[in-house]
């Protein structure tokens, strides 16, 4: 395509954006073609982005809970896993549990992230009582737990159905659902990954159920691997089409790929410039999601602040034990304080505001940090929010 023709084409993109049109396959796949600016990409991502949300960029204070790495799955992706009789394999026990649930209270987290491996040896009830030991301890703290793999693998044990787990999983504590485990949905891409987990309509199933229930969930896409352009469009149009069912998810998160220590550890991992166009890209084909979230872990701290001039308005948490990234290389800090997380949103020229999980504007007591409640939610009215 000439140059004249590609600004055509672009217009065309633009023209549709600003008039609030969905963008089709087709739209999507020129966003990603190499010689498509960037930068224009990224202006239009930005311009959804503060029509969306505002100048507010956000965060949470969380932490993460991985309670067992040992797996019956061998995603070709996954650095974390072991094997049972691993050396580094471990379970967590209860102390060690609840030993998180006091310092995430001390710190002042409002969640915490709890996935994991599927353990060959450990029962439902072991994965269901780690929900209902931190609600009954630390009923305050939003408890995002297990990804639709794990609800597949709980239905697979309990011969029950996806609506029966997580109706069981709610009553004992679990508030909402984290959106791993999507990977790349074709199955050119996805069979390669991942053959054996929860396959693509369960993913959809699940969340879907989840949304049925009344639980919010998230979603993302693992990209930079073995996969297309072509893939990753389909991906967001899939996400894109059970959004308009149901509305249930709350924010769309791309996972950018790590090889180290992984099965695909020939490959590179994607680059700043990919990193920014996938965000962009996103924001531009997801209208019907709220919130795009640049999760600094996986992206590198310089390139998830540049996000949030890409059509990303949230920066994830401060983060607690993560192991699931650095396992694969991750060479970012292991937490952030809440001055740094704050500091990175204001220099990048956004109002930092701290969010619960369900997007709800969070009230410290000035005189006690650790002490909080949830206040309204961030989107009723983004032009009223102010930063705090
Ligand atoms: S990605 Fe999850 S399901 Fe796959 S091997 Fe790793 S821990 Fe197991």
């Amino acid at each position: 395509m000439i140059a004249a023709e590609r600004d055509a084409r672009f217009r065309e993109i633009r023209d549709k954006v600003e008039a609030e049109e969905r963008l089709d396959l087709e739209d999507g796949l020129f966003l990603y073609e190499p010689n498509v600016s960037l930068q224009a990409i990224g202006e239009l991502a930005n311009w959804v982005r503060e029509r969306k949300n505002g100048n507010v960029g956000y965060y949470n204070i969380n932490t993460h809970l991985n309670p067992t790495n040992v797996c019956v799955y061998r995603c070709r992706f996954c650095a974390f896993r072991k094997d049972l009789r691993d050396e580094n394999g471990y379970a967590m026990s209860d102390e060690q549990i609840l030993h998180r649930g006091r310092e995430a209270t001390a710190n002042g987290c409002t969640e915490m992230h709890i996935v994991g491996g599927l353990h060959h040896q450990r029962k439902y009830e072991w994965y269901r009582g780690i929900i209902s030991l931190l609600k009954e301890n630390f009923p305050q703290i939003h408890l995002k737990a297990w990804t639709a793999v794990e609800i597949d693998w709980f239905r697979f044990q309990t011969k029950k159905s996806f609506r029966w787990v997580l109706e069981d999983m709610r009553e004992a504590g679990q508030g909402s659902m984290p959106g791993g485990g999507a990977e790349i949905f074709h199955p050119e891409v996805r069979d390669q990954l991942c053959e054996h987990k929860a396959n693509t309509p369960s993913w959809i199933e699940i969340h879907k159920t989840a949304h049925e229930i009344g639980m919010k969930t998230n979603c993302t896409m693992l990209y930079g691997h073995v996969e297309k352009a072509y893939h990753r469009i389909d991906h967001l149009m899939r996400l894109r089409e059970l959004q308009d069912k149901t509305g249930g998810f709350q924010v769309f998160i791309p996972l950018a790929f790590h090889p180290e220590n992984t099965g695909l550890s020939d490959l590179k991992k994607p680059s700043g410039l990919m990193d920014l166009r996938t965000m962009a890209v996103s924001r531009l084909m997801l209208d019907n999601v709220q919130h795009i979230k640049a999760y600094w872990i996986m992206l590198g701290i310089e390139t998830a602040q540049t996000a949030l001039a890409y059509g990303a308005d949230d920066l994830d948490g401060t983060v607690r034990h993560e192991l699931i990234y650095h396992d694969a290389g991750a060479q970012t800090p292991e937490f952030l304080s809440v001055d740094e997380i704050r500091h990175l949103i204001s220099e990048a020229g956004r109002d930092p505001v701290e969010r619960d999980t369900t997007y709800h504007r969070v009230i410290r007591d000035p005189n006690d940090f650790t002490q909080w409640h949830s206040g309204a939610s961030v989107d009723v009215s983004t032009s009223e929010v102010v930063a705090c």
